[in-house]
């Protein structure tokens, strides 16, 4: 009898004891993805007040929203404040939309976007604002310089060697406009990339920087790119131009940028109104800038309006030879007059928030025969030389990448 009670005791002391060892081990476990997706919902929040929602083909926020019976005025003042954080062309189907609700579905209370597998955006909703986190896994970071010699395409030739597609495109993009591909490059000419190379959970996903290309073939010559990075974050002028600091985009042909920073914040088409909270068109983009920020003449042409106009607030319209229109409206100053002649790239006006607006911004319309149509269309990529303080800067961090380049040899 005694014998047989210590035996249950040594078995229970003995899973005990696999149990704290268990205790004790999972938690040194990596999770896995649906792990760390389970972990962060259940911070606090039961996971099931969680709605989720993924972004259908052609959907959008609005349709999400909406469809979970959130009053539109509410939808209006999120999805607006939104565009400030996140830039809104980018928004794909597939993305994921989480969304926390007051109990009686008046009021969003906290939203979570996620757009690829590495970033989180996290919104805290209060009554007049969105207060914003960013979250961001892991990613490993490694830079490369890869070496190979074109065989077949040089988008080919630049996958064999390991860069992501989103980054050999940039490099073609760039090479392009010194060399005529069709005609000049030939199997075995040489080419070398200074690039990050990113990786999540062991796979190679977009995003990684171009620091450095170099090109060289018999018939198409000897060739060098250095990355150029503004100091203000998606600006227009980052990426790759010529050992001189000349931009290698096609500049001349190419319509221009409005602002030096790209950031969307309402995109052409229907949209929830952030004015009226209704469904209306939105006949233009609107790109977030700050008060006073310069706005520039995308196109040569001739200025018709240069006033204060209704809803439009201060507003410029320029004809341009092709008969198109552009307007840029919400202005705080105009800076041009009407029968004026303007050239692309001039500052045509100063960012502000004139007329039916909710904030500094900028509204850029675009007309063709009396209708607006999508600015899209425009397909903007001509940017100005870099001026000489920004060239300074520019051979400071050619120097850095040479000294890189020069641990390789
Ligand atoms: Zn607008």
């Amino acid at each position: 009898m005694f014998t047989g009670r210590n035996i249950l005791l040594g078995l229970v002391i003995l899973i005990l004891i696999a149990f704290t060892f268990l205790g004790v081990i999972n938690p040194h476990r990596k999770p896995s993805k649906s792990q760390i997706d389970t972990l962060l919902v259940a911070q606090a929040i039961p996971k099931d007040e969680w709605i989720v929602e993924v972004v259908p083909p052609n959907g959008s926020l609005y349709g999400l929203m909406e469809k979970n019976g959130i009053p539109l005025p509410e939808i209006a003042r999120v999805t607006f404040q939104f565009g400030d954080f996140i830039d809104v062309t980018t928004i794909q189907p597939g993305d994921t939309l989480k969304l926390k609700l007051t109990d009686d579905k008046q009021r969003i209370m906290k939203m979570s976007f996620i757009q690829e597998p590495t970033l989180r955006h996290l919104f805290t909703v209060t009554p007049d604002s969105l207060i914003y986190k960013e979250e961001q896994l892991p990613v490993k970071t490694v830079t490369k310089l890869l070496k190979g010699n074109l065989s077949g395409t040089l988008s080919n030739s630049l996958k064999e060697v390991g860069l992501p597609l989103q980054s050999a495109q940039q490099i073609i993009n760039a090479l392009e406009t010194k060399i005529n591909f069709r005609r000049n490059a030939k199997t075995e000419d040489e080419f070398q990339v200074l690039a990050d190379l990113r990786y999540f959970e062991g796979k190679l996903i977009p995003g990684g920087k171009v620091y450095y290309v170099s090109y060289k073939g018999k018939s198409a010559g000897s060739h060098e790119l250095f990355r150029y990075e503004d100091p203000s974050p998606k600006s227009v002028l980052t990426g790759l131009y010529g050992p001189d600091g000349k931009i290698v985009r096609s500049s001349g042909s190419g319509v221009g940028f409005p602002l030096a920073s790209m950031h969307v914040r309402s995109k052409f088409g229907r949209r929830i109104d952030p004015v009226y909270g209704g469904w209306a068109m939105h006949q233009g983009i609107d790109y977030k800038a700050a008060m006073g920020t310069k706005t520039y003449a995308v196109a040569d042409g001739t200025v018709i309006a240069a006033s204060y106009s209704g809803g439009w607030g201060n507003q410029v319209r320029i004809r341009h030879p092709n008969g198109l229109i552009t307007q840029h409206a919400h202005l705080s100053a105009i800076k041009v007059r009407v029968g004026q002649k303007v050239s692309k790239g001039q500052v045509v006006g100063l960012v502000g928030s004139t007329g039916k607006s909710t904030g500094p911004h900028l509204h850029f319309g675009l007309m063709k025969n009396g209708v607006w149509i999508n600015p899209t269309n425009l397909n903007m990529v001509a940017t100005r030389e870099l001026t000489v303080i920004e060239l300074k800067d520019f051979h400071q961090q050619k120097q850095k990448i040479l000294d890189k380049l020069q641990q390789y040899k």
